[in-house]
Order: structure tokens, then sequence, then C-alpha cells
């Protein structure tokens, strides 16, 4: 698509390389253009800890030059933003935390340094829930994020300033993080994509662990093919995380013009449950339609276990959060408190100063259920369920090849409405958190809007599935406008 006389903030990444080959812009204008966007509408919306205007600038400056210089990278020069879960060398890496306020990252994850190989620009560093504890990015050292599409409403978390961001259009992409659906719940709840590849698809190097089994890193876009493209270059073996996983990394845009004829959706009988919006389940039953008439076949499948999965999540991810966040005691790394009275009331302050509320909660029930007396009880009897959830996936999968539901049970909620009410919050993630527990791939794609709140399709995958997810996601979007649709405020 040709788009040379719409405003750059407006574009796709797709758009954006394609306008940066042909010399209708350059990365600098593209790059300033998100700039602006970002200083006139961020600080109502909060969804930035971190601009890095200066280093953007310069960094767009060097593409240029390499373009000019006859460099044709497809990424060369396209701007986007990094949560800031991720460690950026020499910029401040907070992870929404009190704890990290002030810690700037001596080196850059694998994530950020990959694309910056390729050439992006990285525009700064967006807000998040602490340590990527949270569905609502209320957790935040930093405040809420608001939803552009409604600003009373929360944009989705943890990697809720990323979803902010790409749906304003400050952005046209950025990073996040999922461990129980922080990738796919703010995309669902801001009308953007959201993509979590397969659990060891992309490195988790110098990116800040929460519960290390389960987190992955992914992104957020406008549309399918600009995360086809990104993961096309994130993706791939680190022999500095020991979880990722040695496999050729396809080339994921090339696939997504093929037909889904004959593609065998599966439709989870549990996820049209009470517990479902009825706008959203009319909203997914439609976008279900779409896909059958692109030829997709569609095949009811049970997952038994669906609703163990937030109760299981729920005791292995704080258990591995109270083992991963004790580094975190102001001697190795972190806030310090001032004066201490010995090494005991430093340890104590500094965390009790350093971590907010949602934090402790979690590091708390994780090092309860780790306790000798409880670990078999709960610990031991979680991991076994994840076996189970596992299996569920597995024996679906033997009869289709996707499964396609809701991504969150509720468009938007208001900010503050959830707050007092930590388990009304974790059911958020009840149709994500199954793919982490199985280290699915999974991605929301914008399908609809109840009363002008956006709308997100699910569609989880088999491992290593990227390909199809996107193919199918694509296809869906040739057929609809759904991601094209614009807040009001921001267009
Ligand atoms: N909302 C979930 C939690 O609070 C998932 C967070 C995430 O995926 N990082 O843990």
């Amino acid at each position: 698509m040709t788009d040379a006389g719409s405003p750059l903030h407006t574009l796709t990444l797709t758009q954006i390389a394609d306008g940066l080959s042909r010399g209708d812009f350059s990365s600098r204008e593209v790059t300033r253009a998100c700039l602006d966007r970002i200083a006139a509408h961020d600080p109502a919306l909060n969804a930035f800890i971190t601009v890095t205007a200066d280093e953007a600038l310069a960094a767009a400056d060097a593409a240029d030059a390499k373009r000019a210089g006859g460099d044709t990278g497809v990424m060369l020069g396209l701007p986007m933003a990094h949560k800031d879960i991720f460690c950026t060398r020499g910029v401040k890496t907070s992870c929404g935390s009190r704890m990290l306020d002030d810690f700037v990252a001596p080196y850059d994850a694998t994530v950020v340094e990959r694309l910056a190989g390729a050439g992006i620009v990285m525009l700064g560093k967006t807000n998040m829930d602490e340590f990527a504890m949270g569905s609502s990015n209320e957790s935040s050292f930093y405040g809420p994020v608001r939803n552009p599409w409604d600003r009373e409403r929360s944009p989705g978390g943890s990697s809720g300033g990323s979803s902010a961001a790409v749906a304003a259009r400050l952005v046209p992409a950025a990073t996040g993080t999922d461990t129980g659906g922080s990738i796919r719940q703010p995309a669902a709840l801001t009308g953007t994509v959201g993509l979590k590849p397969t659990y060891g698809r992309v490195s988790r190097y110098g990116m800040i662990a929460f519960a290390s089994s389960l987190d992955q890193a992914g992104v957020i876009t406008r549309s399918v093919a600009d995360a086809a493209l990104l993961l096309g270059v994130m993706a791939g073996f680190d022999e500095r995380d020991s979880t990722s996983i040695e496999q050729p990394v396809p080339d994921y845009a090339a696939g997504l013009g093929e037909s889904i004829d004959g593609l065998k959706v599966g439709i989870v009988r549990q996820h049209f449950d009470a517990g479902l919006d009825a706008g959203c389940a009319g909203a997914v039953r439609e976008a279900l339609a779409v896909l059958e008439s692109r030829g997709a076949t569609l095949t009811e499948v049970d997952l038994p276990n669906l609703d163990l999965s937030v109760p299981t999540y729920y005791v292995v991810a704080p258990a591995e959060c109270s083992s991963n966040l004790s580094r975190f005691d102001g001697v190795r790394f972190g806030h310090r408190a001032e004066d201490p009275a010995d090494l005991f009331d430093l340890y104590c302050r500094s965390r009790a100063e350093g971590f907010g509320a949602e934090v402790k909660r979690r590091i708390m029930t994780g090092t309860y259920v780790l306790s000798a007396g409880y670990y078999d009880a709960y610990y031991l009897k979680a991991q076994q369920v994840r076996q189970l959830i596992s299996d569920d996936f597995r024996q679906a999968f033997e009869h289709v090849d996707l499964i396609a539901g809701p991504t969150s049970p509720t468009p938007a909620f208001r900010l503050g409405d959830k707050t007092d009410d930590p388990v009304t919050m974790y059911l958020n993630d009840i149709y994500t958190i199954g793919a982490n527990l199985a280290g699915l791939p999974g991605l929301s794609v914008p399908c609809g809007l109840v009363d002008g709140l956006p709308v997100g399709l699910h569609l989880v995958g088999p491992h290593f599935a990227e390909q199809s997810l996107l193919r199918c996601g694509h296809q869906y979007q040739l057929e609809t406008d759904w991601h094209r649709r614009c807040p009001n405020d921001y267009r």
C-alpha cells in the first residue's frame, strides 16, 4: 500500500519501511514525527517512563546515512519503543519500580540488541506494571497509564505503556513481555495487535525476570504484518539464554499471503461461559465467521482444566518471582535504604521501600508456597496441574491447527475498579494464562468495538506455530478494518 499522503505518525512499520525505501521521507522525519506525538500526547497518557529523543534522532541520522550509502535493510531507520523491562545500555531501566528508579543498564537485552542491529531507532521506554505484575498498569511506580480510547480506563497490563503508545499513534510498534497475558490482554484492550511467541523462541537475556518459566518477549503493533516483521529479527537462538531454542527462524513476513483455506480452527467450549461479556462474545463470534468465510473450518474442542489455569499460575508465578526478586536487596541490586542500623535493617527497609504492594503480595505468596511445610501441597500440586493443562492443549492440537476465542473477558475497565480486589484483577487473564503455562504462542488481533471500546480475538497455536498464527491473523485483517480504527482524540 502506498500512503505517501498520510501523516507520518499514522503509518504502520511496513508502510514506513516502504516509504523509506522509496525515499518519500527520511528516518529523521518519521522519528521527529513520533517524538512530536509523544511530546503532545504523553502527558495525558503516561505511556512513557523515559523518552530518548536525542539518542533517537542520532540513530535516525545514522540510519539515513547508511541508506544513503546503499544499505537497503528493511528495518533500517524504523522507530519503535521498548517496554521498560528490557535492559538498554546507558538508559534507565526501571521495570516500573522504585527499586530500579535509578538503575541504568550496563548492557542491552538481546531483543534490544538484535532490533538495533537491524536498524531500529529506539524512541524510549514504556510504562508498565511494577516488575510486570498486573493487568491494568496501575501497579507502576510511575503511575497508571491511560487508555487512549477512554482515558478514565486502563490500557491493560502489564505492557500498558506499549499498548497505549501504539494505539494512540505515538509509536508504530513497541516491545512487550507476556508472563500470563501481558502482551495480548493490553493489545485487546487498546485495539492493537499483540504477539507472544513460543517459550524459548525469543531470548530472555537482559529482560528483567518475573517468572522465568513463563516470561516471553514479544511485540505490540497495529498490523499483523508488522508483528511478523519484528518477530523475524527478534527470534532465534541465543547462547546467553539457556532456555532459548535452537531452531531456524522462518521468514514470517513471506508466509502471510497464503490462504487459510482448510485451516482447522478449534473453538473452546469453556471460552464462552458466563464470565464472558456478551458484547465481547458477539464480536468474537463474528470474527470466527470471517475466518470461516475465508475457508477455515471451525470445530469445538475441550480444555477441561482451563478453569485451573489462573489458580495454578498464581502459585507458579509468585514462587518464581519470590526467587527472582531476592536479588533486589539494596546490596547486589536496587534501591538502598538510608542509614541502616545493621545488615538486617538494610535488607528489610530497602525492600520495604523499593517494592510496591502487589510485588510484596506476590513475594509473600511465593515464599509461602515454596516453604518446607507447603511445597508439596501448593507448588508441587501446581506443577502437576500445569502438566494437565499442557496435555489438554496437546490433545486439542491433535484435532485442530489453531484455537480461537476471546483474549479478555471484558473490554477495558475503569482505572481503580479492580485495584481493591486482586482476585477479580487476576481473572482478567483467564483466557491467556493457559498459553504461558503450556509455553504456546498466542496472538491477539482487534475484532470489534463494544460501546466504543476495542475487543480482541485470541489465537493460540502449537509450539512454533507462529507462522500459522500470523497468517491467520493477517488473512483476518485483509477482510476487516478493526485494526485501522483509531481512538477519536488521536487521529
Ligand atoms: N496479569 C498477570 C499477572 O499479574 C500477567 C502479567 C504478565 O503477563 N506479565 O501476573
